[in-house]
């Protein structure tokens, strides 16, 4: 693979990818890249594309499962300082993907902005949240965006306005697209409410998933009008063990890694899972997490 020579020495081999994601499972990138800025972005792209590369695009890593032989293609990480920068313009705060939700909710919370604080707690990035549409406490973060700045996949950038998109449960129409920053439209509030409701979500997280071991937050979208988590508690599968994962016995829609799981290890889980849910239920579970092979 013959690279620009200004990337050449940036792009990095065999990467290991277990240690860049919350499930601390999986094998290395065969290419490896976390690009300076929009520029170096597009020319990687435009470089994969042209040799047919599969590109991976890694966000905080909390919502993926990597297979142990990694992946054979491009990834790219968008964890350098350009795409984590942050602003406010009046009440709208625009923020690039690569932020972390934590300091996205910090930064509306010490300037008195509300209506983002469900997002406490949820581990992931900005781009990785919009893509999957995340939210919490019936609210998501696509019902905040009023623009969009992406580069496709051949490293053309767009603005795109919020009627362009599409967000429904854990799921939007950006599949064609990096999230490269996003402008939210939050209100004006009192700082001491937003820091009371924040606290209070954070609190609520520790008592039903307080686990410190990794994991990749629900492994399953909740069926129409129910919770997978309930489902699979019905199914008594709380602790059940497959090599080294186990289901979460605190909220049975975690997997928890408990000491080296294998990427197998997880989809046994969760093929028993589904298997034992569609059979007492008659309901198909949707993996939530992304899979990466
Ligand atoms: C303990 C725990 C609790 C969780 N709680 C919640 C919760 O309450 N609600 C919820 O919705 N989720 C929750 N999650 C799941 C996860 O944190 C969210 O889905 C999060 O939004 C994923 O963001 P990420 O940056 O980690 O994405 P990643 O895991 O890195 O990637 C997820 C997907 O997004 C894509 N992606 C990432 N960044 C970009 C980008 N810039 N452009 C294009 N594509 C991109 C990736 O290719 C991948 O397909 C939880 C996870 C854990 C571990």
């Amino acid at each position: 693979m013959i690279w620009p020579k200004n990337l050449s020495n940036k792009v990095k081999h065999n990467v290991n990818l277990a240690g860049l994601t919350s499930f601390k499972i999986g094998g290395p990138a065969r290419y490896f890249f976390a690009p300076a800025d929009v520029l170096e972005l597009s020319q990687a792209l435009s470089c994969a594309q042209k040799a047919r590369l599969h590109i991976f695009v890694l966000g905080s890593g909390s919502n993926i499962l990597i297979s142990d032989q990694g992946v054979s293609g491009l990834v790219i990480s968008l964890n350098r300082q350009s795409f984590k920068k942050i602003s406010h313009q009046g009440s709208c705060i625009i923020a690039g993907s690569g932020l972390k939700l934590s300091q996205l909710v910090s930064y509306a919370a010490s300037r008195a902005l509300g209506g983002a604080e469900f997002l406490a707690g949820i581990p992931g990035s900005v781009g990785g949240s919009l893509i999957g549409n995340a939210g919490a406490w019936g609210y998501s973060i696509g019902s905040l965006v009023e623009q969009l700045g992406v580069m496709d996949y051949c490293g053309k950038i767009r603005v795109l306005s919020a009627k362009q998109l599409k967000f429904g449960y854990r799921q939007s129409n950006l599949s064609k697209y990096i999230i490269i920053w996003v402008k939210l439209k939050l209100f004006s509030a009192d700082k001491q409410t937003v820091a009371r409701q924040i606290k209070k979500y954070l609190a609520i997280r520790k008592t039903t998933q307080n686990s410190r071991l990794p994991s990749a937050g629900c492994i399953f979208k909740n069926p129409p009008e129910d919770s997978a988590g309930r489902l699979i508690d019905q199914c008594g599968l709380k602790g059940k063990v497959k090599g080294q994962a186990a289901v979460c016995s605190k909220h049975a829609n975690f997997i928890l890694n408990t000491k080296g799981a294998r990427f197998g290890d997880v989809l046994a889980l969760m093929n028993l899972m589904r298997k034992k849910v569609k059979v007492k239920f008659k309901v198909n579970l949707e993996p939530e997490i992304k899979i990466w092979k």
